[in-house]
């Protein structure tokens, strides 16, 4: 048996396109409708096809690597590739899809329905401790005048006579039977003769409704809440697509988020930083209007913090909170009464400081 990368023509550390690139390649030149009936190019196809398939899966590959064919032989017994060019269609199909057109699309796919995406604008507390919002959603839905068929009523689409209602039709290209969508009902397998006035054949009409979301606590700015088949219903029945609710938060001044934690800037007057003592700080809790007495500590820098072990934001979908981090911006005056400046003077004389000598003002002078 050749060594899979040597088919496939790669060196060892190909990456996972080079391997995709590869394999196209070899499956293009290799492909049966290219070559009908020559042995030796189905052999080198299913070849191809077989190294592509373990070197494409990480974990067969991390095994091939360590013990190249033995390794998948001793795991679950597959090694032996593939028995037929079907085989290879039926494990490949999407690629082959890509490439040949849809050559493998096997069967009448399932339409889900459409997704819809709706904005929702939440304050800060809303998306910190999580609210129920009413939203309006626009989605198409089956018409109820011709109950989504788009015929109109008293009359029932037909029967497609070209693909006799399968959707898709088949047809003979050189070796094998091709498989396409229907071109006359396009893949519906039915065929209106008369449409629904209401609806103009489009089997569906916008329809406008209020949903009651839950927004969960500890939600962001930017995240995206998917409700489950609260989407679009096809409108000849079917799987409904998803709902995509899009947040938006309003910033608060206060709290600056970052994550689950939350940065608070407190002001506190440099006298205070320097001696030490209690500030109020304002907090999450009470719906983030309350506030929490917080201890400082003398001799406190500017830009120091200190961190509220969770009283952050809580987590999303998890137990707990992050934290909040307070940091101090020291606030120097820049207005002094004549004592505050007396007092300040005297100080830098006690820390033998040279400071800028007092400026007496005309007011200043006429005072004394
Ligand atoms: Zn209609
Ligand atoms: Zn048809």
């Amino acid at each position: 048996m050749r060594d899979y990368y040597e088919v496939l023509g790669v060196s060892r550390d190909a990456s996972a396109s080079d391997l995709k690139k590869a394999y196209y390649k070899l499956a293009k030149q290799y492909h049966p409708d290219v070559n009908p009936g020559d042995k030796t190019a189905e052999d080198k196809f299913k070849e191809a096809a077989e190294a592509y398939q373990v070197l494409s899966d990480e974990d067969r590959r991390a095994r091939y690597d360590r013990y190249g064919h033995d390794g998948l032989r001793n795991n679950g017994g597959m090694g032996g590739g593939f028995g037929s060019v079907e085989d290879i269609f039926s494990a490949f199909g999407d690629i082959f899809g890509d490439f040949f057109g849809g050559r493998a699309s096997g069967g009448r796919r399932q339409a889900r329905g459409n997704d819809v995406r709706v904005d929702l604008q939440l304050t800060f507390p809303e998306a910190v401790w999580g609210a129920s919002k009413d939203i309006k959603v626009q989605r198409d839905v089956a018409c109820t005048t011709c109950s989504g068929s788009g015929a109109k009523p008293g009359t029932k689409p037909e029967t497609c006579h070209t693909c006799n209602g399968r959707g898709q039709v088949v047809h003979n290209q050189g070796f094998f039977m091709v498989q396409s969508t229907c071109p006359r009902c396009r893949g519906e397998g039915r065929v209106v003769k008369e449409a629904c006035g209401d609806c103009n054949g489009r089997r569906t009409q916008v329809e406008t409704t209020t949903l009651s979301v839950t927004v969960p606590p500890g939600v962001d700015d930017g995240q995206t809440l998917r409700l489950a088949g609260k989407g679009e219903t096809p409108p000849g029945g079917g799987a409904p697509g998803h709902l995509y609710v899009v947040l938006h938060v309003r910033g608060d001044e206060r709290f600056q988020r970052e994550g689950d934690d939350i940065l608070t800037e407190v002001p506190v007057s440099f006298v205070k930083a320097i001696l030490g003592g209690e500030v109020e700080v304002p907090t999450l809790d009470d719906n983030c209007d309350s506030v929490a007495t917080v201890d400082i500590k003398p001799g406190t820098q500017p830009g120091d913090h200190v961190v509220r072990k969770g009283a952050g934001v809580p987590r999303l979908g998890k137990q707990g909170r992050g934290d909040q981090v307070v940091r101090w911006r020291v606030e120097i005056p820049t207005k002094l009464t004549t004592r505050q400046s007396e007092l300040l003077r005297e100080l830098a004389g006690e820390l033998d400081e040279d400071v800028k000598a007092e400026k007496k003002s005309l007011f200043g002078r006429l005072k004394k």
